[in-house]
């Protein structure tokens, strides 16, 4: 087609793979602007054909349309999200724009909506066969939503506002970038007290990379963050690393996002009043699980209460402990996780840097492939080393069969480390999604996470968090790989029920056959003590205000400032006097502050939708309880091979609240969510 690679069909094995060793980053800005104007073309061949629309010649034309964009926009992701630089960053800041005013034209396209409407209208008198009629109303629906009814004006607008918004993202998400660039906290030899030797090694590795030969450098992001905070005796260092993390975005600089906030709050408003909405969370929740904001709200607002007296009870915890150690303090939020650490190792007498010890990261992948093989009938193998292309020499790739058939179900790849360039957090993804309507694709899923890269020859010890971090990333990859879907519009995920199937898969790690086979010693071998597991599951409601307020804080202000008048709107001073009317502790703030929350505000991903993950763990809990409640336990093929196939396998070819009914015969209650966190029930 072009010498652009990343234009070209994918080669080699395995129905071909992304040519991510050959991958440059001169080719994106050309690559996208082909990508735009072939896909164009084919909407165009769509939209003006002359015979009446029918399922035939216009949604499955729209479901083809864009493989050539598609594929570069797999690298586009892979440079934006594992391998970012600065010049990428310029690439971007051009391109977003182009891209939103791209999908404008598709979303406006008068001619082909008209089509896209025709076929719809019909399928309420003649239905179509199901997982059609599914496509037809999830594409009409997603067009009628973004604008497509909208006269000439009103559309011009609504265009422009998604023009700027997709430039205020990029912004926004940059700014945060910076700030955890910017921010290092540098400690001396005498100051590392209460850290890990690995940690310790880790940091002076960074430190000399920037420069400071002999110093520690402690960078401001979540996986150097957190076991800072939790394990560190100097209090003023903490003080200083805490203030630094919850103050990106916020520190009146150039990087402050506290106007970007605003103007996107304003903008989403203005967009989704042209549509007839007060507010974007009406419309923002029309076809998810919760339907409207009061619902999610119904259950933020009925677990706050519980969550917030849980953390009174551990503030006089952790105060009980700093006494009696003569530490002349209140406790402060960057005393939270150091003082918790303290109390969970009095109360339950569980260390977490002994659990630590039988936690290898290497023993965890094969705990993952030993669940999928139990529940999924999956087998993970690695694949011939150089055979598949991969963008750096940490990338490891497996391919998936059928257990029993030995058929081909897909490749995943796997980005364990942190790295610069790299998003923090972890994440899952693919690069080809299932579907059968035109040839079967086999699935491309990755997953992502930042672990700390010890040095060669020692073992990756993580954490309990991470732990179960790293099975939930793997249970969104199950979901990809479980897909039965003829076609692509099915795979799309809903946002409030796709955290589900990662969730049930954190159940795993704490079953007696992955403790006993995976969580061994890294020296010994030896498998983790009983005793141990005991005290870890004893420990499993410990911290649970901590964890749960800082999330429902974070939630809970994603709905208030999408419903809130955006006029004159001060970001911090809403944000402080929302969280005092709810009582917020001040010995902790929430989860994600929102000149730094990203989730709603680097894109729409998660605007109005952070309480999704609150919303699929109540699923969680109480699909949990049937799997304890079942013969076998997790292991009980049954109860696995229903889940499997009402809910992983339809992705969003079935209604959720439906799958969920067909899976355990009634509607899901809170009460197990409530039972997990060790919070009152009410019944
Ligand atoms: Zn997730």
């Amino acid at each position: 087609m072009s010498e652009n690679i990343l234009l070209q069909e994918w080669t080699g094995p395995f129905q071909g793979v992304p040519a991510f060793d050959k991958m440059n980053l001169k080719d994106l800005k050309p690559a996208l602007e082909k990508g735009m104007e072939l896909k164009l073309k084919e909407i165009d061949a769509i939209a003006l054909t002359k015979e009446a629309p029918t399922f035939e010649n216009t949604i499955v034309p729209l479901e083809k349309s864009g493989e050539v964009l598609d594929r570069v926009l797999v690298y586009y992701r892979i440079f934006s999200s594992n391998v970012s630089s600065p010049e990428y960053r310029e690439v971007q800041a051009e391109m977003v724009p182009k891209l939103s005013e791209f999908d404008s034209k598709i979303q406006q396209n008068e001619a082909l909506f008209k089509r896209i409407k025709t076929v719809y209208d019909n399928s309420l008198i003649t239905p179509l066969e199901n997982d059609q009629q599914r496509v037809v109303q999830l594409i009409y629906e997603g067009f009628a939503m973004n604008g497509a009814e909208l006269d000439e004006i009103k559309k011009k607008r609504y265009a422009a506002i998604n023009k700027e918004l997709s430039s205020l993202y990029t912004n926004f998400a940059n700014n945060v970038l910076a700030d955890e660039e910017n921010y290092v906290v540098y400690l001396t030899k005498d100051e590392l007290g209460g850290l890990s030797d690995s940690f310790i090694k880790s940091m002076a590795k960074i430190a000399s990379d920037k420069g400071e030969e002999g110093k520690y450098a402690v960078p401001n992001t979540r996986s150097y963050m957190d076991p800072f905070l939790t394990y560190s005796t100097e209090r003023t260092k903490r003080e200083q690393v805490w203030k630094n993390y919850y103050s990106r975005g916020d520190n009146g600089d150039e990087f402050d996002n506290n106007k970007n906030v605003v103007k996107i709050l304003q903008l989403r408003k203005e967009r989704v009043e042209l549509l007839g909405f007060d507010n974007f969370g009406d419309w923002r929740l029309q076809n998810r699980m919760a339907k409207t904001p009061e619902n999610a709200m119904n259950l933020l607002n009925a677990v706050w209460p519980s969550a917030i007296a849980r953390v009174a009870e551990e503030v006089a915890d952790m105060q009980a402990v700093a006494n009696a150690e003569g530490a002349n303090i209140t406790i402060e939020p960057w005393d939270y996780r150091f003082y918790a650490e303290k109390v969970r190792k009095q109360k339950y007498d569980l260390d977490s840097d002994e659990v630590k010890q039988y936690l290898q990261l290497n023993k965890l992948t094969e705990a993952l492939f030993f669940v999928a093989a139990e529940v999924f009938n999956y087998d993970f193998k690695p694949v011939a080393e150089g055979s598949v292309p991969v963008f750096n020499e940490d990338v490891k790739v497996w391919e998936v069969t059928n257990k029993t058939t030995g058929e081909h179900i897909g490749l995943w790849y796997l980005d364990p480390f942190a790295r610069k360039g790299k998003r923090s957090g972890a994440w899952a993804t693919t690069y080809r999604d299932y579907s059968t309507f035109n040839g079967k694709k086999n699935v491309l899923a990755s997953n992502n996470s930042n672990f700390v890269k010890p040095a060669p020859g020692e073992a990756l010890l993580v954490s309990w968090d991470d732990a179960t971090t790293f099975l939930h990333e793997f249970g969104h990859a199950l979901h990809f790989f479980a897909s039965n879907v003829k076609y692509p519009t099915l795979n799309n995920g809903v946002r409030d029920y796709t955290e589900f199937q990662s969730q049930i898969l954190e159940r795993w790690l704490s079953t007696d056959k992955v403790i006993n086979q995976f969580l061994v010693h890294y020296k010994t071998g030896e498998a983790i003590p009983a005793e141990l597991v005991k005290k870890i599951k004893n420990a499993a409601t410990f911290n649970q205000g901590f964890v749960t307020t800082e999330y429902l804080a974070s939630a809970i202000m994603d709905m208030k400032f999408h419903m809130a008048d955006p006029t004159k709107l001060d970001v911090d001073a809403f944000e402080k006097e929302t969280l005092a009317a709810l009582n917020m502790p001040k010995e902790l703030v929430m989860r994600h502050r929102t000149p730094h929350f990203g989730h709603v505000f680097s894109s729409e991903g998660y605007a109005t939708a952070y309480y999704g993950y609150m919303w699929a763990d109540v699923l969680t809990a109480d699909a949990a309880e049937a799997f304890t409640e079942a013969p076998e336990g997790f292991y009980d093929k049954e109860l696995a091979e229903k889940m499997v196939r009402y809910l992983f396998a339809p992705r969003n070819a079935m209604d959720p609240a439906e799958a969920y009914r067909l899976f355990r015969g009634r509607d899901a209650e809170i009460d197990a969510l409530m039972r997990d966190r060790g919070f009152p029930v009410s019944k």
